[in-house]
């Protein structure tokens, strides 16, 4: 079965999307960690950065861009964070590669 992201992606899981095109997609995280908390998700299945390839940088690229268009939209440009935890020692659960889109509080430094 495909994974829980992919299934978002693919619109058989319902989700609360923000941003769709034909390579990426935007939803809320379902377990906020501050008041905007959004994934930004390629289609493509990539399990880590650790898996993504030289061909994937524009991709990648692309879904950072993307992160801060809606950070703009939703205002919270003035001071947000965006992650990428890569492996469970990182708390990476989903498999999928993302991008956490995190603003709306004030952010401590460094995270934990
Ligand atoms: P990570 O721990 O970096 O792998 O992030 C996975 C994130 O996906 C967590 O913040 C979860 O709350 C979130 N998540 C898991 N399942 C869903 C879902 N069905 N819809 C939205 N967010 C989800
Ligand atoms: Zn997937």
């Amino acid at each position: 079965m495909a994974c829980i992201f992919c299934q978002i992606a693919g619109g058989d899981v319902p989700s609360e999307i923000i941003y769709k095109d034909e390579e990426m997609v935007a939803f809320n995280d379902i377990n906020p960690e501050a008041p905007v908390h959004i994934l930004i998700v390629p289609k493509k299945h990539i399990s880590s950065l650790n898996e993504a390839e030289s061909n994937d940088a524009q991709l990648i690229g692309r879904l950072f861009l993307r992160a801060a268009k809606i950070a703009h939209d939703k205002r919270v440009d003035k001071g947000y964070r965006l992650v990428i935890n890569v492996g469970r020692e990182a708390g990476q659960t989903v498999d999928h590669l993302h991008i956490h889109l995190l603003g709306g509080r004030y952010l401590a430094w460094p995270p934990g």
